[in-house]
């Protein structure tokens, strides 16, 4: 996570090897109380060590936490910053329009990738029963969480019932459902959330906006399971520390995901070359991929909505404080204005009044 070297993380990445050391250990025996035989004896043994090593590879989770301090530091020098900050924008820019020239001849590239896959493959039926079972189990992650996770995260804070406040959501999940985008959901999902299930206009304002951009419980879920699919269909065995770094990337992927269809598609790329996995890969399940972005981007909307409740449920104090400040500030303007009305004489009626008397 944290690379010594910025540019050599771009192309090579750590890796513990494990080396052989000789240990010669002399033992001097100099006793006169026992008399045991005096003397020095050598052990020679071989103690298997870790070394560190690189292989050639992205180290994309040390570029992801560079990038994320290097991001904040020029946030926070504001003007002395903006030079940066317009470079990247720039260059930021300037791949997108290459990236757009790419994504014209993007569906023919891909059509070849698919199909050279199914060529290399020695058993098409095993693959298509793989994928099966890779489906099954996103399905079935994404439930538990859907299900399971978020009501249980709802209920221990605020103590009421998980499913009147997913039922209030129906509309916004079958439109997730539909379109495969939190970002397109949103405006429903504001609907939802206010009308249905009142939960405060400052909170989902503040809320839902930074949902729908960073916060993809479905996205990461996915990303980290398509991660290990793929690393067990190359035969590969991952070590504890090489699923926590799935775990870690995925996460950041899913934040730097867009809330676009199958966007998380594409920043798995960084999950696979953290572990150094083929990415080429990916098309495997890209078959599959329209309708497990369906179900990702329905939990990603729950996940939003449920964040709402919570942080509502959270932040009522502060929000009846400010009610009340609001309430009394609005009191003491009417005051404010009733006695400056008194103070001020109403010349326009009372002028019939003083002409009348005299
Ligand atoms: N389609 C997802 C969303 O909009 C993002 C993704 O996982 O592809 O939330």
């Amino acid at each position: 996570m944290f690379p010594p070297n910025i540019v050599q993380a771009c192309t090579h990445q750590f890796k513990t090897t494990y080396g052989k050391r000789v240990v010669h250990v002399k033992i001097t025996v100099n006793d006169s109380i026992f008399n045991l035989t005096n003397g020095s004896h050598e052990i020679t043994r071989e103690e298997v060590i870790p070394v560190l090593g690189t292989v050639n590879s992205i180290n994309a989770l040390g570029l992801v936490v560079f990038s994320m301090c290097f991001g904040l530091i020029i946030g926070s020098m504001k003007e002395q910053g903006q030079p940066l900050k317009d470079f990247f924008d720039c260059l930021n820019e300037a791949i997108m329009r290459l990236v757009a020239i790419i994504m014209w001849y993007a569906p023919v590239g891909i059509m070849f990738l698919i199909a050279g896959k199914i060529v290399e493959m020695d058993d098409i039926t095993q693959m298509g029963s793989q994928l099966a079972m890779y489906t099954v189990t996103v399905i079935t992650g994404l439930l538990i969480h859907a299900i399971v996770v978020l009501p249980t995260l709802y209920f221990i804070v605020t103590r009421k019932n998980p499913f009147v406040f997913i039922g209030g959501l129906l509309q916004a999940l079958i439109t997730a459902l539909g379109t495969s985008s939190s970002s397109a959901t949103l405006p429903i999902t504001f609907k939802c959330l206010e009308e249905n299930n009142k939960v405060d206009k400052r909170v989902t304002r503040f809320v839902l906006p930074v949902g729908a951009t960073i916060n993809m419980d479905g996205t990461a879920l996915y990303e980290a399971l398509a991660a290990i699919f793929i690393a067990q269909v190359n035969n590969m065995d991952l070590n504890f520390g090489q699923i926590l770094t799935i775990s870690i990337t995925a996460t950041a992927a899913s934040i730097g995901a867009a809330g676009i269809p199958q966007a998380g598609l594409v920043t798995m790329v960084i999950v696979l070359t953290s572990v150094g996995l083929p990415t080429d890969d990916i098309t495997l399940i890209i078959a599959v991929d329209w309708f497990l972005d369906r179900l990702r981007t329905t939990t990603n909307v729950l996940g939003d909505s449920i964040g709402a409740g919570i942080v509502e449920h959270l932040s009522r104090h502060e929000l009846e404080v400010k009610d009340a400040e609001v309430g009394n500030s609005v009191v003491e303007e009417r005051q404010r204005m009733e006695e400056t009305n008194k103070l001020i004489p109403d010349y326009d009626n009372k002028a019939p009044d003083s002409e009348t008397n005299m």
